[in-house]
Formats: structure tokens, C-alpha cells, sequence
């Protein structure tokens, strides 16, 4: 078969839960090496990550991906094992194969094939690699990256991630931005005590239904031209002993903001608090910035570049979307770099008997290096 299906299949063979890489790595680091490119190894905790670079001074594209993937789940309940590549009705099936192991394949290939055309070409082309992007928390991957490239100077311009970002046709929708993520741990303190004397008490789920019904009624912001609305969301609600004849002591929410650049962290924290504190309520509430809001605006060269790709290339024009969870570009984007997310159809991921269609892994390297010539050929 082709280079980039056999090295899909080759990552796909290796366990690689987050955060154990499995191998996948040093696999990658020796392929590029082997045509010119320059690793560095950034080992934080448990967690490798991998940056890779060919050239020198200039302008810098930047190649991002995961080599993690989520668990299989039971794996009897997949028709095929998932770490075992298997092809069914032109598609490849295995964990990974879409989230995103195929990205990661044809991201190397591109770079093997763009660094042989053009051996001395202009900027610098790299590839960052981690394998803590699908763990809960993310403290030891790119975020960590970010923190070195901060500290020793690192100037990227441009970002692709390889996320699987297309709905239906590779090439259908890219992601040029995306919403923040905002949480908080709320306790609201009352005083417990027996139903039947409610004087001697003070319910916390009483004094809080009020406050509730503001924050799920407000309206946060109205979005923007590139953003839907700041979406307010409690995710879990917990008070109670159990018994029908004690009235709470405590209770425990926990709320999550999906918000928009209409908004700030800083301003929907203190816009929170202030409906906290007008129904005098007696409260701690520990905030989470999981992920501030970036957008790469249009008329820029990455967005445009993109664009062109997939028009030109696929036969479709994009929707350029800022919809979807986060992905490891909402680290690099806040250090000035332009970000567009182009990937393979999404409809498996995360799921039992995730694939990627063979032919769109067999374009997608082309799509790749299509964006390495443009910028940098
Ligand atoms: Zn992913």
C-alpha cells in the first residue's frame, strides 16, 4: 500500500492511551531525521512530546498533532480489535484512525515528500507532536511546550493542526477559531437541620434556585460575526443526606462557560459572582480557565491559504467554522500564531469501530504539502 496508509497502520498497532506514546515518537523522529529534520525531545512528567523542524531563519509553518488516543472501551464490542488496522468497505478501521493517527501519518509524509522537492526552501517547516492531548487535564503536553518556547524565544507564524475537523467530505469545514472554556466548582453553604423545623435551619437549595434561574436566563453576550453566544451550562448539581427528613447543609454545583471573544473570563467571573452576591448567598467558587477564545481572522495567509487547498484540491468550498470542543491549538494561538484546524471526517471519533476513509488518508498528505509549498515552496 502507500506511505501513508502504512505508517497510519503502524501507529495504529501501538497501544498509545494517553499518556504512553507507545513508541509512536521516536518512530516519527527517525523518519524525519533520516531527510534533514532537526528533533528535540520534550520529555515533562509522563508525557513525550516531539518538535521537529527543517531550515533555518524565516518564517515558520507548524505542523500539530496528537499521537495519544482515548481508550477502546470494551474491545469485544468492536467488530474488528481496535489496535489491530483492518480494512472494511474502503474504509480503515482502529482506534486512532481518524483522531488522529491518519492526520499524523500525512503530515509526515508531506513533510518527507515537500523537504525532497524542496530541499532549500525558505523559512522553516516543523512538526510538533504530543501525547497528553486527549488526558483530562493536558498540564504536561503542548501547554508545557508553549511554556519552553516562550522561555527560549521560539517564533512559529503559522499552525495546522491535523484534528479531524471535516463533517461529511474531507475538506467540507476547517476551523479557524474556537470558544473558550470556562469552569467553576460552586459550593453554596447553608445550615443543615431537621425538615421539621426549618427555622432552625437554612436550605441551600432553596437559597440557591433563585440565583440559578438568573444565571440560566441571562443572556451573556449576543456572539459576533464569527462566535455563536456565550453559552452558560451547569453540568452537575449535588445536595442532600439521603433522608427526606434533613434539610441540606451544603450544596455543590458545577457550572461551565462555552464563550465567545464578545466575552472575557474576567468579565463573565465577576458578572457570576455578582448574581452569587445580590442573592446574598453564603458561597466559594473555584475557577478553571481551561482554554481561553483565539480566532484566526479573515484575510489572513494561513486562513486564505487553507481555503484555497480545499477549494482547489477537494473540489469544495470550506465551511470556515469556530463551532467543536478545544484542541491543542488554543495553546499556540495566543503566541501570535494564525491557526486553522484541517483534518479528516469526524463522524467516529471517540466511538467503538472509529475509521477513516481510505481514500480521503490517501488525499490527505497531498492537502498537507499543498500548504507547505504554498507558504514556504
Ligand atoms: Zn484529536
Amino acid at each position: 500500500m502507500s506511505a501513508v496508509f502504512d505508517l497510519t497502520c503502524d501507529l495504529i498497532r501501538r497501544r498509545s492511551v494517553t499518556p504512553d506514546d507507545a513508541g509512536c515518537l521516536p518512530l516519527i523522529a527517525g523518519r524525519l531525521a533520516a531527510c534533514g529534520f532537526v528533533a528535540t525531545h520534550l520529555r515533562y512528567g509522563e508525557v513525550d512530546n516531539l518538535w521537529v523542524t527543517h531550515g533555518s531563519a524565516g518564517p515558520t509553518l507548524m505542523l500539530l498533532g496528537h499521537t495519544d488516543v482515548v481508550p477502546s472501551g470494551p474491545e469485544s464490542s468492536w467488530r474488528s480489535p481496535p489496535f489491530e488496522p483492518t480494512i472494511r468497505d474502503g474504509r480503515l478501521y482502529g482506534r486512532g484512525a481518524a483522531d488522529m493517527k491518519g492526520s499524523v501519518a500525512a503530515m509526515v509524509v508531506a513533510l518527507e515528500q515537500f523537504v525532497a522537492e524542496y530541499p532549500d526552501h525558505p523559512g522553516r517547516v516543523g512538526l510538533l507532536l504530543t501525547s497528553d492531548e486527549e488526558g483530562p487535564t493536558n498540564l504536561d503536553g503542548v501547554r508545557r511546550v508553549v511554556e519552553h518556547f516562550r522561555a527560549t524565544g521560539e517564533q512559529i507564524d503559522w499552525c495546522v493542526v491535523g484534528e479531524p475537523s471535516s463533517k461529511e467530505r474531507l475538506g467540507d469545514l476547517i476551523r479557524v477559531g474556537r470558544r473558550g472554556s470556562l469552569s467553576g466548582t460552586l459550593t453554596i453553604r447553608g445550615v443543615q437541620g431537621h425538615v421539621a423545623y426549618p427555622e432552625k435551619a437554612l436550605n441551600p437549595i432553596h437559597a440557591f434556585a433563585p440565583a440559578l434561574t438568573e444565571l440560566a436566563a441571562e443572556c451573556w453576550d449576543e456572539g459576533n460575526g464569527d462566535f455563536p453566544p456565550t453559552s452558560f451550562q451547569v453540568s452537575n448539581l449535588n445536595s442532600g443526606t439521603g433522608a427526606t427528613n434533613v434539610i441540606p447543609g451544603e450544596l455543590q454545583a458545577l457550572i461551565n462557560f462555552r464563550y465567545c471573544t464578545a466575552s472575557t473570563a474576567d468579565d463573565l467571573r465577576a458578572r457570576t459572582e455578582a448574581v452569587l452576591a445580590r442573592h446574598g448567598l453564603d458561597y466559594t467558587l473555584d475557577w478553571n480557565l481551561s482554554g481561553a477564545p483565539f480566532l484566526t481572522p479573515p484575510g489572513g495567509v494561513l486562513r486564505d491559504t487553507v481555503v484555497a487547498v480545499c477549494r482547489e484540491l477537494c473540489g469544495i468550498e470550506p465551511e470556515q467554522s469556530t463551532g467543536g470542543g478545544t484542541s491543542d491549538g488554543r495553546f499556540i494561538a495566543p503566541m501570535g500564531v494564525e491557526v486553522v484546524e484541517l483534518g479528516p471526517v469526524n463522524a467516529t471519533i471517540h466511538k467503538v469501530d472509529e475509521c477513516v476513509d481510505v481514500d480521503d488518508l490517501e488525499r490527505l498528505p497531498t492537502l498537507y504539502r499543498a500548504v507547505c509549498e504554498r507558504l514556504l515552496g
